[in-house]
């Protein structure tokens, strides 16, 4: 009788550790929210661009990877929106692996705009912003302007740019890295919302860039 009992048990003990246990809701992240200010695609205009990963693909979710889909590298990358330079990286020049690099040195021009959001331009070619574009942080540019070239340097598997919207923290909003601090769960990171595109960007969809149209 006893051994019998024994076995039930083992038996329900089984069913408990078989049976996925449903995630619970506290447990998922918050849904993303959109961005506050519509962006134009950040290549020059009339580029092709395909993407490769989108906010939800991408890992860690809620940033965009995209390329140009001609065959014409180098290709230039532009401002998003008006807005202030807050940072600048270009020193670095060698393509990393994700997996294996200890610590990622990565390109990066970090954008802030007067909606209050931040927009990011990763892995551009070395020495793009500062010599190519000219540019310092602390100068303003406008939607369109030229940025540095797309490149692969840091941890990237491609030519490429990652691009990202974020409501930065309010007292320092990145590290040295270019990573946005105070960022766990990427909750702050914004769905893009893009001019001349209806709905999220969606990965290996092409899109053209263009000029948003006048508001
Ligand atoms: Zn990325």
């Amino acid at each position: 009788m006893n051994s019998i009992l024994q076995s039930i048990r083992r038996l329900a003990l089984l069913a408990i550790v078989a049976t996925p246990l449903p995630l619970a809701a506290a447990d998922a992240p918050a849904p993303l929210a959109d961005s506050a200010g519509v962006y134009r695609l950040p290549y020059a205009d009339g580029t092709h661009i395909k993407i490769f990963d989108d906010a939800s693909t991408h890992r860690p979710r809620g940033r965009i990877d995209m390329t140009g889909a001609e065959g014409k590298a180098p290709y230039r990358i532009v401002a998003a929106a008006d807005g202030k330079i807050m940072a600048i990286q270009d020193s670095y020049g060698e393509q990393q692996s994700g997996r294996a690099a200890a610590d990622c040195r990565n390109n990066f021009v970090w954008i802030a705009h007067d909606n209050g959001e931040w927009t990011n331009y990763s892995h551009l070619r070395q020495g793009s912003a500062t010599k190519g574009a000219k540019l310092r942080v602390g100068d303003k540019v406008k939607a369109g302007t030229y940025l540095g070239d797309e490149g692969a340097v840091g941890c990237a598997m491609l030519d490429h740019l990652h691009f990202e919207v974020a409501m930065p923290a309010a007292t320092k909003a990145i590290d040295t890295g270019g990573f946005l601090l105070d960022n766990d769960d990427s909750k702050r990171e914004r769905n893009a919302r893009f001019c001349n595109v209806t709905g999220a960007v969606a990965k290996d969809k092409t899109y053209v860039a263009e000029a948003c149209p006048a508001p």
